[in-house]
């Protein structure tokens, strides 16, 4: 893993997802085999394999510091290509110091994240007036877990620290993308944490080959998609979760 402290030259940048987007870091030490934001190597140069290397921007807090005041209030999420909770933030603090900033300029924020670490910043997160708290679980099954985000925090800890969020009336949303096998039973360990889900399918190739590998090609068909957006959303329903298929 080659970590790297940088200093970036904006960190307020705006997005089509919500209305800005904040990433402390370019990389990310979860490296999930499907990841999208991997095209983020073309952008900044990196010959590493995804998941091997982190720019640590540690002027983060201070770069928003300065841009926040001269931009409109609007919602940022927090992170759109990184997890903002990946084990360096531990160290390194940089998420918790945005959101300390978000908060006291009372901007909204949706954290995303697939890590408890962001049980550490509860006491931040509670006392601002508009932040809600999503976790991205992909499957009900720790196996498939494994072979798909093998360096993730496991599902029962995410589940958990969803539940201690929304205990602590945080509000809770899950976001089950990619739909990976085995997530047909999330709505029964989901729907008492979240206050609403979103499902989307896998739009991209990059982990075809751990489909291949694992022989469940069948398992990126648009008819399981399908099929699987067809039962989640029922099952949500049964459980008078709000879910938004996006496929
Ligand atoms: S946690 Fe998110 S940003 Fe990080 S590797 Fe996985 S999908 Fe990509």
């Amino acid at each position: 893993m080659i970590i790297k402290e940088v200093k970036a030259k904006h960190i307020l940048n705006e997005s089509k997802v919500y209305d800005y987007v904040v990433n402390p870091y370019t990389g990310c030490q979860h490296g999930c085999t499907y990841c999208y934001a991997r095209f983020m190597k073309r952008f900044t140069g990196h010959q590493e394999r995804w998941g091997e290397f982190v720019d640590v921007k540690i002027n983060a807090p201070a770069l928003l510091s300065a841009e926040i005041i001269k931009k409109k209030r609007g919602r940022v999420w927090v992170s759109g290509v990184c997890d903002p909770y990946q084990p360096l933030e531990e160290k390194y603090e940089l998420t918790r110091r945005c959101l300390e900033i978000l908060r006291r300029h009372s901007w909204p924020a949706i954290i995303q994240t697939r890590s408890p670490l962001v049980l550490r910043d509860m006491d931040v997160i509670r006392e601002a007036e508009a932040f809600e708290v999503g976790f991205t679980v992909t499957t009900a099954d720790d196996g498939v877990r494994r072979i798909f985000e093998p360096k993730a925090p496991p599902i029962e800890d995410r589940i958990k620290a969803l539940e201690r969020l929304h205990l602590a009336g945080i509000r809770t949303y899950a976001m089950i993308a990619p739909v990976l096998p085995g997530a047909e039973n999330l709505p029964e360990l989901l729907a008492p944490n979240v206050d609403y889900v979103i499902v989307d399918r896998l739009n991209y190739h990059y982990g075809d080959w751990v489909y291949k590998k694992y022989g469940l090609e069948d398992k990126r068909s648009d008819s399981f998609f399908h099929e699987m957006g067809r039962l989640l959303s029922s099952k949500f329903r049964s459980f008078n979760v709000s879910c938004r298929i996006i496929f």
